[in-house]
């Protein structure tokens, strides 16, 4: 057991329905016992009731919840910083040829090493991860994330149309890769399987046919939507009988509470309704939105229709990994917004950077705040003595304050510790560096 003191800060509540600042807790300490949190409180109540007990100070900065990326691909970590071209081309020029390179399970292998390494880095400790067209690569993402003990939720990128040949399935052998894939790995520790088809631009019918199969054994459903005019106006072609985007995926039983989409910058209320109604959550990606110019996300409507919103870094057409970066840009797109946009409160970026990706990925029971009985996933934000973050923490009025002035400035070189169930992420019992 380890009694962790600090400033330790989670959003319990949700600053979307009330009062923001009702959905902020702070503590002093956290009781860790076999990486599981058996208390919280004072300091000294915590002292007094385990007498003994070690005490690590985590004095400066603030601990929060280990972040959760609801939507980021693992391919791409070598694929950052294309900038200059809209979705379309940009998945052409830069995106695709790197993903083709993971046919290669040693180059596959290195690559996944780098991505997780990259999440632990930036604090995260549960994604959902848009994962390889190749099942030797999802081989070794897995095995990676096992053996970091990350919450890592990922499948085989199914697509058998308007990709290069090499990208491509047929339905039958994404039916038998998969069902192998979800046998070997679903629920085994912190793993779990996501059926991803890549967008209903490259999946026929047929494929997403298969997909609805697939999601028949109890795992994840992951994939893009209305993203980009010029792709929604290319959907609405391929699938001349669908009402919507969305339907492409409803009509087959895509849309479930288990169902994440990324993006949803241009729905229809229709499309509101209907992820609503289902359950379904949506990851938005901010900075990506932003690269490829993909436009404004309409927050306040998805809120009002009552859908689940989470983010994701989106790397590589994102900006790192580092989930403040995103909340910040998600600040700043609703800002740009006017009066369409959802003022957000630094409670609400803390929010959407942690409990709320928990919700989207159905983790909440487990991680996503610091509640007794929930699993020991944190971040330590600590920024060196000097630096402006630092200067802006001695100035900081209260907590809200400080989450403020660390979402507005904090990077990952700020991260000062991270622990993933427990164990502290660089330490002996862990092999992601720090
Ligand atoms: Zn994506």
């Amino acid at each position: 057991m380890t009694i962790y003191a600090g400033a330790i800060v989670d959003t319990p509540g949700d600053p979307f329905s009330g009062d923001p600042g009702g959905a902020l807790r702070q503590d002093e300490a956290l009781l860790v016992r076999d990486g599981v949190i058996a208390a919280r409180g004072a300091l000294a109540a915590l002292r007094a009731a385990d007498p003994g007990e070690p005490v690590t100070r985590l004095d400066g900065g603030l601990l929060v919840p280990g972040f959760v990326d609801a939507h980021v691909h693992y391919p791409q970590i070598r694929a950052i910083g294309g900038l200059g071209l809209p979705l379309l081309g940009w998945l052409e020029q830069y995106a695709l040829p790197e993903e083709g390179r993971l046919a290669d399970r040693a180059y596959a292998r290195a690559v996944a090493a780098e991505f997780l390494d990259g999440l632990v880095a930036a604090g995260t400790t549960s994604a959902l991860v848009f994962g390889s067209h190749f099942a030797p690569a999802m081989e070794e993402l897995f095995a990676a994330a096992a053996q970091r003990d990350l919450n890592i939720t990922s499948g085989l990128v199914l697509s058998d149309r308007k990709l290069p040949p090499g990208l491509l399935h047929s339905p039958e052998a994404a039916l038998a890769d998969s069902a192998d894939l979800i046998l070997r790995w679903h629920d085994r520790g912190r793993l779990r399987y996501a059926v991803t088809p890549r967008f209903s631009l490259s999946a026929s019918d047929e494929m997403l046919d298969a997909c609805a199969q697939l999601l028949g054994k109890g795992v994840w459903f992951t994939s893009h939507i209305n993203e980009n005019l010029a792709e929604i106006a290319t959907v609405a072609g391929l699938f001349p009988g669908s009402r919507h985007y969305l339907d492409t995926y409803g009509r087959h039983e895509l849309v479930t509470p288990r169902s994440v989409f990324a993006h949803n910058v241009h729905p229809g209320d229709a499309e509101l309704a209907l992820l609503a109604e289902h359950g379904a959550s949506v990851a938005h990606c901010p900075t990506s939105n932003s690269a490829l110019g993909s436009g404004l996300f309409p927050l306040r409507r998805h809120v009002e229709h009552g859908v689940r919103v989470a983010l994701g870094s989106d790397v590589g057409a994102g900006a790192g990994l580092f989930l403040p970066k995103e909340a910040l840009q998600a600040y700043f797109m609703q800002q740009l917004l006017g009066p369409a946009g959802l003022r957000l409160t630094p409670v609400h970026l803390l929010y959407l950077a942690t409990r709320a990706g928990a919700r989207a990925l159905g983790l909440d029971d487990r991680v996503g705040d610091f509640a007794v009985g929930k699993e020991f996933d944190a971040v330590w934000l600590r920024p060196g003595d000097g630096s402006t973050l630092a200067v802006n923490l001695r100035h900081a009025r209260d907590t809200t304050d400080a989450l403020a002035r660390i979402f507005t400035l904090a990077t990952p070189a700020d991260v000062a510790g991270v622990w993933v169930r427990g164990v502290r992420a660089g330490s002996a019992a862990c092999p992601a560096p720090r």
